[in-house]
C-alpha cells in the first residue's frame, strides 16, 4: 500500500513546466512601512490590510536594512565625523522586522508575506560644507535583497556605513599615518621631559606654564587620532575618494548569492529631478545608472516599471544584455520585474504589479519562480484589463518552454499566447519580439489564443529568446529561450 501511495505520488510530480500547471499569483515587489525613512505613516499589517483588500496574493516588503551617511573631516575623518542615522531595520532590530513579518503571516493566511530588504551599498561626497557645497552622492542607487532571513546574514551585508560589515578588509594605505602618529607621540614625549626639572635637593618638579601644558595634551590627543586612522582594517570603499563604479555593488551581490539569496536592481531608471534634493543643507543627488546593469554581473533582474521605460525599449540595454546571456557571454539571464516603491498611501499601494507562476502557492514557491524567470511585469495595474493566461514556444517535437525556460529546436518553433481582455471596447496591441527585434505586433482578444510560426534562417546563431510587449497598458514578459544547436551536438551532450 505505501509503495503504491509513493508510486503515485512520484507519478503525480510534473517533469517540466506545462500551460496549466503553474498558477499565477499577484505580487506587489518593494513595499516600505514605518520601518523605513520617510514612510512612517504606515504599518506593516496596514500593508497586509491593503493587500487582502485589493485582492493580491503576495506582498514582499523591503524595507531599507540601513539608512546611514557620514561625513568624516580629514585627515580624522573616523573620529570627528556629523553622521546621520535614519529610521531602519537595522536600527530599529532586524530578529524583530522578521518575527513582525513573520507574525502577520499567521494572521493574515490569504496572503503571501514575504521579508526583504532594500539596500543603498555605496554613497560618495563632493563639495565641502565650509563653502556649502556639501553633496552626497548616489545613495538612491538602490538594490533589493530576496530570500535570506537569517539576521546575522543580513546584518554583516557590505554596505558603506555598516560597522557590521563582514568581512573587514587589510588596508595597507591607512599604516600611513602611523607617521604622523608617532611624530606627535615624540613630540609630546619631548615636551613632557622638557618641562621636568629637578630641584636643590634633587626632587623632580614640573614647569606649571598653561599654555606649554595645553600644547603638550594636543600633541597627545592627535597622536592617539593618528593612530585610530592608521588601524588597517575596514571597508575597501570609503566615500571620499569619487565613484567606485561597479565594484561595491558586485560585493553586494555576491555576498547575497553567496549565502543563497538573490538580488533585483531597483530603480535604475532613478529621475534626477526625483531624487534631487537638500536635506539640512546637503544636497543629495542620484543620477540613472541603468549602465550598472551591463557592469554587473550574477544578479537576478531589474525593475521594468518604476521610474522610466527606457532599458525596455525594443533592441535597448535589456535586449543587449539578453543577446549577451544567447552568445554566453553572460552566464546568468537577467529578469524584469515590475515594483512599486510604495512610501504612502493607499492610491499608489498598487501602482505595478508582478505576476508570478508558481509551483507551489508558499513563500518557496514565489522565491524560486522569481529566481527563475516565471513572472511578468506589469505597469498600472488600477486598469486592470490585460491578464496573461500562458505564453509559450513549442520545438519541432511538440516540446513546450514556457517563461524564462529554454527548449531546443532544428530552427522552427511555434510560439503561442493567450490574453484575458476584461474591458471587450479595447484592443490592446501585443509585439513580439525575437532577440530584441520586433517580427509583428498583433491585436488582443480576449481569451483568444494566438500563435506565431517562425523559421531560423541560417546561419543559425546558437541561442535565440522570444518576449512579449504590450505598450498600453504596459506589461512585459520574461523571455523564453530557444538553443538552435544542431541536433548531433544536442544528443552528443545528452
Ligand atoms: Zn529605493
Ligand atoms: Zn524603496
Amino acid at each position: 500500500m505505501i509503495v503504491f501511495f509513493f508510486l503515485f505520488f512520484f507519478f503525480l510530480q510534473p517533469s517540466s513546466y506545462a500551460e496549466g500547471e503553474l498558477k499565477p499569483l499577484r505580487c506587489i515587489i518593494h513595499l516600505h512601512s514605518d520601518w523605513s525613512f520617510l514612510s512612517e505613516s504606515n504599518s506593516l499589517e496596514t500593508l497586509a490590510e491593503w493587500g487582502k483588500a485589493s485582492g493580491v496574493d503576495v506582498l514582499i516588503f523591503t524595507d531599507h536594512a540601513l539608512v546611514r551617511a557620514s561625513w568624516g573631516l580629514f585627515p580624522f575623518r573616523r573620529t570627528l565625523h556629523y553622521t546621520e542615522d535614519k529610521a531602519s531595520v537595522f536600527k530599529k532590530g532586524t530578529e524583530r522586522y522578521l518575527l513582525e513579518i513573520h507574525q502577520l503571516q499567521e494572521k493574515y493566511p490569504s496572503l503571501l508575506l514575504i521579508p526583504a530588504l532594500e539596500v543603498a551599498p555605496f554613497y560618495y561626497w563632493s563639495g565641502n560644507p565650509f563653502q556649502g557645497t556639501l553633496t552626497l552622492r548616489e545613495w538612491h542607487r538602490h538594490l533589493l535583497v530576496l530570500g535570506i532571513e537569517d539576521p546575522e546574514v543580513l546584518k554583516k551585508m557590505p554596505l558603506l556605513s555598516n560597522p557590521y560589515a563582514h568581512p573587514f578588509t587589510f588596508l595597507g594605505n591607512r599604516l600611513f599615518f602611523l607617521c604622523p602618529s608617532v611624530i606627535c607621540f615624540v613630540l609630546f614625549g619631548y615636551l613632557r621631559k622638557r618641562s621636568f626639572y629637578r630641584d636643590e635637593q634633587g626632587r623632580s618638579l614640573r614647569y606649571t606654564s598653561k599654555s606649554l601644558r595645553w600644547v603638550e595634551y594636543s600633541f597627545f590627543l592627535v597622536a592617539v587620532l593618528f593612530l585610530i586612522e592608521s588601524v588597517p582594517f575596514g571597508d575597501p570603499f570609503d566615500p571620499y575618494h569619487g565613484d567606485r563604479g561597479a565594484a561595491p555593488y558586485q560585493k553586494l551581490i555576491d555576498y547575497v548569492n553567496a549565502h543563497g539569496g538573490f538580488v533585483f536592481w531597483a530603480h535604475p531608471e532613478v529621475e534626477p529631478a526625483s531624487s534631487d534634493s537638500v536635506s539640512k543643507g546637503i544636497r543629495i543627488v542620484t543620477e540613472p545608472y541603468g549602465y550598472l546593469l551591463s557592469l554587473t554581473r550574477d544578479y537576478t533582474g531589474f525593475a521594468a516599471y518604476a521610474t522610466g521605460k527606457g532599458l525596455i525599449q525594443k533592441g535597448g540595454d535589456w535586449d543587449q544584455l539578453l543577446m549577451m546571456v544567447c552568445q554566453k557571454i553572460r552566464k546568468s539571464p537577467i529578469w524584469v520585474m515590475s515594483e512599486t516603491d510604495f512610501i504612502g498611501g493607499f492610491e499608489s499601494f498598487r501602482l505595478n504589479e508582478t505576476v508570478v507562476w508558481v509551483e507551489e502557492r508558499s513563500k518557496t514557491g514565489v522565491l524560486k519562480s522569481l529566481r527563475e524567470g516565471r513572472m511578468c511585469a506589469v505597469m498600472n495595474t488600477r486598469n486592470e484589463h490585460l491578464s496573461l493566461d500562458f505564453f509559450s514556444v513549442t520545438n519541432e517535437e511538440g516540446k513546450k518552454g514556457g517563461l524564462g525556460e529554454e527548449i531546443s529546436s532544428q530552427g522552427k518553433v511555434r510560439v503561442a499566447w493567450r490574453f484575458r481582455v476584461s474591458q471587450p471596447t479595447y484592443t490592446p496591441w501585443v509585439t513580439l519580439i525575437r532577440s530584441g527585434k520586433p517580427l509583428g505586433t498583433f491585436p488582443v482578444k480576449d481569451g483568444e489564443e494566438a500563435f506565431f510560426d517562425d523559421a531560423i534562417e541560417d546561419p543559425k546563431p546558437e541561442r535565440i529568446y522570444y518576449r512579449l510587449e504590450v505598450e498600453e497598458p504596459p506589461f512585459l514578459t520574461n523571455p523564453i529561450f530557444v538553443s538552435l544547436a544542431p541536433r548531433n551536438l544536442l544528443s552528443e551532450k545528452q
